[in-house]
């Protein structure tokens, strides 16, 4: 009963806790098995010698992050052979290190094809594993406005020359796709490689970063609630309203803004390509969800990921079973909210396809021809604003027609 008992080695305490380290990315830190130790043997032992075990029951339930590794390429192999369409890519150094990594599983690109808004959202996170640097993560929302992978890769660290291998990979994968739209935060490695890969895209950052960017320079929270309602605004009059009260609080913060280009992140001066979303919070969301896998070596890392694909698609499959409206219910509820609002404008046609509606003097002017309206709620979210709805119902035509196919359940 010494005070570090050499008989209780770190592999004989490593051995008899693996149990607990069943199951990936549980929580079990030095301090805890100190404790549990102490509790189930009466033995103390230090921190070091705790954490070696701890590492040591890890090795021996996860393998080596060097036997993860060698596996990696039969992993790879068989995943494209029964998940058809699926594209995979390994790179290696001179040294045989793995350099590069990539991955999108073929259900996430049919589906992509098919029934996803084609805004791409991209963005990394480092991981903490034995040699494994950043996760590359390309994300879109679902008709459901749901989290929607698309695509994972690993890379050194964010940096040009990652970001140009990730880009052009997932670019391989997509094929050429019109009015594509890719948002990100201002990683310039990212910016440039956005430019260089897909030329044709437009981009915008993500309102959610340069907001976070704003708190820390700026310090004032009635600045960064200004800069949330000014980027989320649909009419530009609306939005030079609040920006100016924004500019007459802090000049320096509105030049900050002025300097990033209004056009990258004011939904008002958006076009509808962007649809509704301003923000990567996607991969944010996508990114807590991993916070117990970032430390997993690669192999395990990348099967994590495969399987919560998996889990995904099918409580959505289930989810789009069990839908018996037009629209998925994310968007019905807008168009009903929308619809309980029309209620009580008041319509007065130009033509058989436009018309001014008006609420307590308010007027905004539809076109339902060319699914517009000036309040631009209509052009940018693709589902008709509360007057475009007044307008459905004065000449009766069905709302549900005039809302992108990417909200339909079919
Ligand atoms: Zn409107």
């Amino acid at each position: 009963m010494s005070r570090d008992n050499r008989h209780a080695s770190s592999w004989l305490i490593g051995e008899s806790i693996r149990e607990t380290y069943q199951g990936v990315g549980c929580e079990f830190r030095p301090k805890d098995i100190v404790a549990d130790i102490r509790k189930q043997y009466g033995i103390q032992i230090s921190y070091d010698k705790a954490w070696r075990a701890k590492e040591l029951a890890l090795g021996s339930i996860r393998g080596s992050p060097e036997e993860s590794y060698n596996t990696l390429p039969s992993y790879c192999y068989v995943l494209e052979q029964k998940n058809p369409g699926t594209i995979t890519d390994i790179v290696t150094d001179c040294d045989n290190q793995l350099k590069y990594f990539f991955m999108s599983i073929g259900a996430s690109l049919a589906g992509f094809h098919t029934s996803i808004r084609p805004v791409v959202a991209v963005d990394g996170t480092f991981l903490k594993a034995k040699y494994l640097g950043t996760l590359f993560i390309a994300a879109c929302k679902d008709g459901n406005n749901q989290i929607y992978p698309l695509a994972f890769g690993i890379g050194d660290s964010e940096n040009d020359a990652s970001w140009e291998w990730f880009l052009q990979k997932l670019h391989d994968a997509l094929g050429h796709i019109d009015d594509l739209f890719v948002i990100s935060d201002r990683h310039g490695s990212i910016e440039k490689a956005v430019h260089k890969v897909f030329p044709h895209a437009r981009h915008g950052v993500c309102t959610y970063h340069v907001g976070q960017n704003l708190k820390t320079k700026f310090k004032n929270p009635a600045i960064h609630k200004l800069f949330h309602d000014a980027a989320h605004a649909y009419r530009v009059l609306e939005f030079s309203f609040i920006f100016g009260q924004l500019e007459m609080i802090d000049p320096r913060a509105a030049r900050y803004l002025m300097d990033i280009g209004v056009d990258q992140w004011a939904r008002s001066y958006s076009t509808g390509k962007r649809y509704n979303i301003v923000t990567t919070g996607i991969v944010e969301s996508l990114n807590a969800m991993l916070k117990n896998a970032r430390d997993l070596p690669v192999l395990q890392l990348v099967e994590k990921l495969r399987n919560l694909l998996q889990k995904w698609f099918v409580t959505r499959q289930q989810q789009a079973m069990s839908m018996s409206t037009e629209l998925t219910m994310w968007a019905d509820g807008e168009l009903r909210s929308r619809y309980n609002m029309s209620a009580t404008y008041l319509v007065e046609p130009i033509n058989s396809k436009e018309c001014n509606v008006n609420y307590v003097g308010i007027s905004a002017q539809v076109n339902l021809d060319t699914r517009s309206c000036t309040c631009r709620q209509f052009d940018l979210d693709h589902i008709p604003c509360a007057h475009a709805i007044a307008a459905c119902r004065f000449y009766n035509i069905s709302c549900y027609t005039l809302c992108s196919k990417y909200f339909t359940t079919k």
